[in-house]
């Protein structure tokens, strides 16, 4: 039956789906923290929990020191200061990415220069990472795409030889693995989200993960408006004064509070992610392979975050038919990301058309299904068995072109 002739298109299911996408979760202490910081008073930054934060970062991530920010971005452009990004300077990042990548870096006046990604782990492509290099690159940021380690060692390799920074973008891989070691320790500097979609999560917030410490102390005035507030503090010198350029990067203690009980909690939060990521890959493999559609690719030397699940799809009528499908199921299924090269303002920057075409393919015909930790085993059937139901495809399956 078409979807249009099933009785229901006069209703709008689609305004609460019953699976959403996403679902902010708690995992039990966050108001216990969030208490004990207002009852001492110390809810600005850098308090007891900003402080706990960093130690668990450090100890679990092995970076040499981690420092909250109030995002992603901000840490980011926290990287674009220490890194002395000028006008004209040259960036290489994925155009398939969030724009943060992109934009802390262009606010400072960087060229970005937008790199394809492999077809495979949707990571950029560092065979094609070398003839994008000139006198005017100054950094690279690899995007560990799903929590998956981008190929770091041809990476760093390349960008040691030409002297050029690499700054992990890790929104998605924290925990992840690449060869045995933690994504966010490859890269100078590395950046962090948890922001309330990633595993996890303070509603907003970030961290910025410092390997080189040549960056250290820069990196706290920066965050501190600027001032040598932190050097201060520890007694090293005995006034607190403006002394560089910066701006309030630092979040409250409160937050602090809230994202410390989900680290405590990461344990159990990864748990749950591989158990629902194992479920989907279970429960797709042979609907895939019938139809055409591609699983995760997750390398067997990447240890994988679980930070999302996708079906890569035959075309994008194909996405656009399941979407729809999937919704009067009450599924909320959604796509990213739009090239970056494409984009108004990557076209304004010089992206054209064909600039990165697996980028361009890819970001057409990627969907990514419901995935939060506490999305339940009967949610999953669910979404699997709308996804068996749909008949819609506007290609033929895959088995009956090629049986071989
Ligand atoms: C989520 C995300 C960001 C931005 O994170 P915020 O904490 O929301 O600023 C940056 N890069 C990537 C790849 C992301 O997924």
């Amino acid at each position: 039956m078409n979807s249009l002739e099933d009785g229901r298109s006069g209703t709008r299911r689609d305004e609460q789906p019953s699976i959403t996408f996403n679902r902010p979760f708690t995992a039990g202490n966050e108001y216990n923290y969030m208490r004990q910081a207002i009852d001492n008073l110390q809810i600005s930054g850098d308090g007891p929990f900003t402080n706990r934060c960093h130690q668990l970062l450090e100890d679990v991530v092995g970076c040499s020191r981690a420092l909250l920010t109030t995002s992603c971005t901000d840490a980011l452009e926290m990287a674009a200061l220490l890194l002395d990004i000028q006008p004209g300077d040259e960036v290489i990042l994925p155009s398939f990415t969030f724009v943060s990548t992109a934009n802390a870096f262009v606010l400072r006046g960087a060229k970005p220069v937008f790199i394809d990604v492999r077809p495979d782990t949707l990571n950029l492509d560092e065979k094609a990472l070398e003839r994008l290099i000139t006198s005017r690159t100054k950094a690279i940021v690899p995007v560990h795409y799903a929590g998956v380690g981008c190929e770091m060692d041809a990476i760093l390799e390349i960008a040691s030889r030409h002297g050029v920074a690499v700054v992990e973008d890790n929104a998605h891989g924290l925990f992840g693995r690449y060869r045995g070691k933690n994504l966010g320790t490859f890269g100078q500097l590395a950046t962090l989200s948890f922001h309330e979609t990633k595993n996890i999560s303070c509603g907003e917030g970030g961290a910025l993960l410092i390997n080189d410490l040549k960056h250290l102390e820069l990196a706290e005035v920066f965050r501190s408006k600027g001032t040598n507030r932190n050097r201060f503090f520890r007694g090293q010198v005995d006034k607190y004064t403006w002394v560089n350029l910066g701006s309030s990067f630092l979040p409250s203690d409160l937050l602090a509070a809230f994202l410390y009980a989900q680290l405590e909690a990461r344990e159990d939060i990864q748990r749950r992610r591989e158990r629902l990521w194992g479920f989907y890959e279970a429960h797709l493999k042979a609907w895939s392979r019938e139809y055409g559609v591609s699983l995760p690719v997750v390398p067997p030397h990447c240890d994988q975050a679980f930070h999302m699940f996708y079906l890569i799809l035959p075309s994008l009528q194909d996405r656009h038919a399941l979407i729809q499908h999937l919704l009067k199921s009450g599924i909320s299924a959604v796509f990213h990301y739009v090239p970056l090269h494409l984009s108004d303002m990557g076209q304004r920057l010089g992206g054209f058309e064909g600039q990165c075409p697996v980028t361009e393919d890819i970001s057409d015909r990627l969907l990514r299904l419901p995935f939060f930790n506490d999305l339940t085993e009967s949610q999953q059937y669910a979404v699997v068995n709308a996804l068996a139901q749909f008949d819609g495809w506007a290609t033929k399956p895959k088995s009956a072109r090629n049986t071989a």
